[in-house]
């Protein structure tokens, strides 16, 4: 393909694309495919010969689509949200032509250091304090993440390197393995699954705290395991707080369980992955209070509720020595002459790959044709739709709400067992007009009704509540006749 054909191309594609987002409403949510559905239809190997652009368009519509679980139809409620929009979209194709790996500074300068003022603007949007802001006069700095996951990994291996040298340093004797083997990290009950495997990964024992009645790790549960952990000898070392869980979007107490990481000279990483975008409007600004004093580390994907697609988790640190002091090395294929200046960022220190791509185009492009106001409209739309949903929920007797709706997250049943809901979501799920997926509190089996879509509006929430209650009254009046029946015998 030529520049001249490119540029055709291109505009096709941004045609289809186009008429692809505008009309996903149509295509059903979830496909109907089974396991192995594509193997078949494509062939055994690569072709020898060129083939056609539209040969392959053909097939995309073909054989892709028909496998494509569309996150951004407004019947999408599972999960949560991913973000989609088009100046994203259009940053990305930038991103792409550009092309550069930003390891280091001199690798794509611009790369690294739109990327911290960008980092610098969002912390700004968040009201995170000054001294996580690379432009002010603070220790800390932001970095772009891939994942919540790899930003939880890279904190915990930070804190791994940092309490063994300070061990080391007051115990010359002490042997690296001889510490990692007694390092405990603490999480809530409720945590991402991505935080026990960021101890499996780590090396390092995790223990999950039980959470409270409103499923948020408090000071009491988490004052007990580490007095427990520190009389066997073991050492704690690392504690996650998770602001807006999966399960059911509940918030660790940070003003408590903070103190206590502060007292024990433990590390605090926030993991606000899904609600961390809400804290952009001052009406929630208050879920983040305690980030000031407390936490090390502080993470949240805008590619998952702030528009900005896949993939960009913002991480910030209050010492950026802590990351780069952790995980640097120095080949001299890859040593610059203004490495040794402190006026520069090499963030292939801040993070596990070298390679990098430069994501920041994504966060300006968002950031300057939504504005922080746009930004913010978007996030109170979709927590108004959440408590409209659970507003509906309420108004039918036979189901319950199960945990407070803060955000844009319901947690909801049918009262009655476990069986029951199973049996309802099943159909919701098998009847494919919209897409939700559960959760566990306690020993409850529960359906999480997620604001996802860019394009969800008010008559979507409507249409899906009405959907459920008509599998439910079916699914209840099948139950009955059951019932009579097995007496009649
Ligand atoms: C979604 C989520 C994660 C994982 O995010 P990735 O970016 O996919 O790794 C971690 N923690 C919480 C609380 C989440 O909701």
């Amino acid at each position: 393909m030529n520049a001249r054909e490119f540029r055709r191309r291109g505009k096709e594609m941004v045609d289809y694309v186009a008429d692809y987002l505008e009309g996903i409403e149509g295509r059903q949510v979830y496909p109907d495919v089974e396991p192995g559905y594509l193997r078949p239809l494509l062939p055994t190997a690569a072709p020898q010969e060129p083939e056609t652009f539209e040969d392959i368009i053909k097939d995309v519509e073909k054989i892709i689509m028909p496998g494509v679980t569309h996150w951004h139809s407004p019947y999408f409620f599972a999960y949560f949200p991913t973000a989609s929009s088009y100046p994203a979209l259009l940053a990305d194709m930038l991103c792409g032509a550009i092309g550069c790996i930003g390891f280091s500074w001199a690798a794509s300068p611009a790369c690294t250091e739109l990327e911290t003022v960008m980092m610098d603007w969002l912390g700004k949007m968040l009201q995170l304090p000054g001294v996580f802001l690379a432009g002010e006069a603070g220790e800390g700095g932001g970095v772009i993440q891939g994942s919540a996951s790899e930003a939880t990994l890279v904190a915990l291996l930070a804190a791994r390197t940092k309490v063994t040298r300070c061990l080391q340093a007051a115990s010359p004797g002490l042997t690296q393995a001889a510490i990692v083997e007694k390092l405990v990290a603490y999480a809530s009950d409720q945590a991402h699954s991505s935080v026990e495997r960021a101890g499996l990964i780590g090396g390092v024992k995790l223990k999950a705290i039980p959470s409270d009645g409103k499923f948020a790790m408090r000071a009491s549960a988490l004052q007990e395991a580490l007095e427990r952990d520190k009389a066997e000898g073991l050492i704690p070392f690392f504690v996650v707080a998770t602001l807006g869980t999966t399960s059911c979007c509940s918030f660790d107490n940070l003003l408590e369980v903070g103190p206590i990481c502060h007292e024990e000279d433990v590390w605090l990483h926030v993991d606000a992955a899904y609600a961390g975008s809400a804290f952009i409007c001052p009406e929630f600004r208050h879920l983040l209070n305690g980030v000031e004093q407390y936490a090390d580390s502080f993470n949240f994907n805008p590619h998952k509720w702030l528009l900005v697609n896949f993939d960009c988790s913002a991480m910030w640190v209050k010492k950026r020595t802590d990351l780069t002091g952790a995980f640097k090395l120095d080949p001299v294929y890859l040593k610059h002459s203004h490495q040794d200046s402190g006026l520069i960022t090499d963030y292939r220190h801040w993070q596990l790959p070298l390679g990098r791509r430069f994501r920041s185009l994504k966060m300006w492009f968002v950031f300057r044709m939504y504005g922080v106001k746009g930004l913010q409209a978007y996030i109170r739309k979709h927590v108004q739709l959440s408590h409209e949903f659970e507003a509906l929920v309420h108004q039918d007797p036979r189901f319950e709400i199960c945990a407070e709706v803060t955000l844009g997250l319901v947690c909801f049943r049918l009262k009655g067992s476990n069986k029951l809901n199973e049996a309802l979501l099943e159909r919701i799920n098998s009847a494919k007009k919209i897409h939700l997926v559960p959760c566990h509190l306690r020993d409850q089996f529960v359906l999480r009704f997620a604001i996802c879509s860019r394009t969800v509006e008010s008559a979507h929430v409507q249409l899906a509540w009405e959907h459920i209650r008509g599998l439910a009254t079916d699914l209840l009046g099948a139950q009955k006749e059951e019932k009579a029946d097995r007496k009649l015998k």
